[in-house]
């Protein structure tokens, strides 16, 4: 095995690992051609689901495991059992059509006999005789009367095996490998086993291991595939589990590691005076949370390493007023800000903001949107080039290649899990790197914090502004919509403002959209017909867009229908009422956004979600929102119930994909393999140490691609 000392950067170990970790060779790594029992067509299929290696079909591990019992005298069965016999096969024969009979076979045991049946099942003919010892596991059902079990798994064994086959068993059970049967991948994975098992090697300093309650890695391997008993599996899971969530734990320290020595950002600090200028900008004493959280972004700001936070707090915790103080602490160094915001809508909101905070101050604050003049944006792009512009506030517009910046010393992003892993990177600044402010109001469960965003200081708003009331969230089912809009009306009648929302799930769904803005028109005439209602979507021109928010905005509108999700970070803080049509539609966590949009002025805000009846799980999703306004939880719930692909949506999430890890119910494993990540980068920050080759070599095996990628940035 290669030694790791002389490393020198990332990308030449990675290149030596796709030189070495190759066909033929030698370990694990050989070609899956090589084993025995695999010839050209076998590999094929193997191929097909990419097992081209003896390393990668023990990594194809069963998707469960059927546990027989131990033996079941025959006389003893009961209907609907699931069980194991043994005995002799006392009589064999066939029924149905001869080229796809059905096998029929008797089996005795010293206590008893019982038929067993295997449909369509003529290579069986070949392989069972009178006379023969067989072990029989499946399920029992009665066929005619009498007890019988159909296409149970078997296993022929000889008379001296017969205590063996006497006690309890498991069953992998794989997915289909393509055109091989399910009988042939165990087969295959137990040849591979025996030949290249003991290459099996433990990956980890013994010491290290030591007083760790783990499995061993080579036992851990023979029990995914063949375990004694139930627990043995989920102990040998575990061990693969740790080591999946460690190899990535030290994977993102170690680029946490390169980031913090490899480029230089610009230092900007703070001091007591800049601190009362900037404060006083704010027509709202700070926080004792927001303060916290600004004392860590100003430690990480004055450091010459670029700072790469993750601003963290639920809805309405004012995320803002912190990015703010970190842009002005910046601009107090003569540096520039840019601020990035996912939607047109909410830049404009943050611009509007922002410019009255700034009111008379000589900061330069300027709005790049994609729909101004093009004499507007160049003359805003030249002042930005100049170092004239101190703020430039945007969309991803701001990620375009002709916006240039002549000293940015810090970006900011809002909203952030919406921008994807790979947007965030290519933002950048001449020379050096600028610092990076993340922000999300998405409350990421802490799993997926750890992961996705494993390499990003996290620090969390955990207070709301005082005086804030919890809202009143209230389920209707589709069949009490009159009563929920009678709700609706007496609100409306007191001079409160509100927003109704349709899922569109689709934006360039015409349809759906038509839908929505039919129901809008609808609701206008009937329900809503003394009040004004204004309606906004995702196809009207961002002007427009900002006229019927302006209106909003100033109260001349008493209702707003949105067919987009209305924007996420949307202050408008009057609107107390949120109406949510198909609320069964949207993510947890995406009504908690979305009812964060109200009552943000300390009245009393009411959320009315409607859904269709629908399933259990999705009332019982729904009733998560009833039962608590704590963001973390809710999203920790939605996690639960949907999965991390679907928690951050269809795009691009940025999550690795593990073999076994889980990191909905891994936590704990992820904890501890954090831990020992941490305590193993202390001693060895590069990973160079011999005693750490080959867990160094399996961390670039797996991530340095993935580096390459997020290190674009
Ligand atoms: P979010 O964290 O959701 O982005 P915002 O930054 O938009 O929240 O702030 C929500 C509202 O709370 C805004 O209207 C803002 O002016 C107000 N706000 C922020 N900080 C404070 C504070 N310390 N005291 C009172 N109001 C505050
Ligand atoms: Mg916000």
């Amino acid at each position: 095995m290669e030694t790791m000392k002389n490393r020198s950067s990332l990308a030449t170990h990675s290149e030596r690992v796709a030189a070495t970790g190759s066909k033929s060779g030698d370990g694990l790594d050989t070609s899956i051609r090589y084993l025995k029992g695999v010839g050209p067509n076998r590999a094929a299929c193997l191929v097909q689901v990419g097992i081209y290696t003896v390393g990668d079909l023990l990594d194809f591990f069963p998707r469960r495991h059927e546990f027989s019992e131990d033996l079941t005298p025959i006389d003893q069965l009961a209907p609907g059992q699931q069980a194991t016999v043994a005995g002799r096969i006392v009589d064999l024969s066939t029924t149905g059509r001869p080229y796809r009979p059905t096998v029929l076979a008797l089996i005795e045991d010293d206590r008893g006999a019982c038929q067993v049946r295997w449909f369509n099942s003529r290579y069986l003919l070949d392989k069972l005789e009178v006379g023969q010892w067989i072990r029989v596991f499946g399920k029992v059902r009665v066929h005619n009367f009498a007890l019988e079990f159909t296409n149970p798994r078997y296993e022929l064994f000889s008379i001296q095996q017969y205590d063996a086959m006497a006690s309890a068993k498991s069953y992998p059970v794989y997915s289909a490998c393509g055109e091989l049967s399910a009988g042939q991948v165990p087969k295959l994975v137990r040849q591979a086993l025996l030949q290249f098992g003991h290459q099996i090697v433990e990956h980890l300093p013994a010491r290290f291991l030591a007083g760790k309650d783990l499995m061993g890695r080579r036992q851990a391997y023979q029990a995914m595939h063949n375990p004694q008993q139930e627990v043995h599996w989920e102990a040998a899971r575990q061990r693969l589990a740790y080591d999946e969530l460690l190899v990535m734990q030290l994977a993102i320290g170690l680029r946490r590691h390169r980031r913090a020595s490899g480029i230089g950002a610009i230092s900007l600090n703070c001091n007591a005076k800049i601190d009362q200028r900037i404060s006083r900008r704010f027509p709202f004493e700070l926080t004792a949370a927001q303060k916290r959280v600004i004392g860590q972004v100003v430690a990480d700001l004055a450091k010459p390493i670029p700072m790469n936070r993750l601003l963290q707090g639920d809805v309405g915790s004012g995320k803002t007023a912190v990015a703010v103080y970190a842009a002005l602490v910046t601009i107090a160094s003569r540096a520039q800000v840019a601020f990035m915001a996912p939607t047109g809508i909410l830049a404009q909101q943050h611009y509007g903001n922002i410019s009255s905070y700034l009111a008379g101050s000589r900061v330069r604050c300027e709005l790049l949107t994609g729909s101004m003049s093009n004499s507007a944006r160049r003359e805003i792009l030249a002042a930005t080039a100049a170092g004239e512009v101190d703020m430039l506030i945007g969309t991803q517009a701001l990620l375009q290649g002709d916006v240039e910046f002549r000293r940015l010393g810090l970006v900011i992003v809002d909203e952030q899990h919406k921008f994807g892993v790979l947007q965030r990177a290519t933002i950048r600044s001449k020379g050096t790197w600028p610092h990076y402010l993340v922000m999300t109001a998405t409350p990421i469960p802490r799993s997926l914090a750890l992961t996705v965003f494993g390499d990003l200081d996290v620090s969390i708003i955990d207070q709301l502004p005082p005086g804030r009331v919890a809202v009143k969230t209230m389920l209707f089912e589709e069949s009490d919509h009159q009563q929920a809009y009678q709700f609706v009306q007496e609100q409306l009648q007191a001079g409160n403002q509100g927003y109704i929302v349709y899922p569109l799930l689709d934006p360039s769904d015409k349809l759906q959209l038509k839908a929505a803005s039919q129901q809008a028109k609808q609701l206008a005439g009937n329900q809503l017909s003394k009040f004004r209602v204004g309606l906004i979507h995702g196809q009207m021109s961002s002007a427009a867009k900002n006229e019927v928010m302006d209106q909003f905005r100033q109260g001349l509108l008493d209702v707003l229908v949105a067919t987009v999700v209305i924007e996420v970070g949307l202050d408008v803080p009057a609107a107390n009422l949120l109406v949510v049509e198909n609320a069964q539609r949207f993510g947890l966590s995406q009504l908690h956004q979305l009812r964060g949009r109200i009552g943000r002025a300390g009245q009393q805000g009411y959320c009315l979600l409607i859904a269709s009846a629908g399933t259990v799980t999705s009332r019982q999703r729904l009733n998560a929102l009833l039962e608590t306004s704590d963001g973390f939880r809710i999203a920790e719930e939605d996690l639960r119930l949907r999965g991390p692909g679907r928690f951050f949506g269809t795009e691009q999430h940025g999550l690795p994909e593990f073999k076994v890890a889980d990191l909905v119910n891994d936590w704990q494993l992820l904890l501890m393999a954090r831990g020992d990540a941490q305590k193993i980068l202390q001693q060895d920050p590069q990973l160079t140490a011999h005693r750490h080759g080959p867990i160094a070599q399996a961390v670039f095996k797996r991530y340095a691609g993935r580096f390459k990628l997020i290190e674009a940035g």
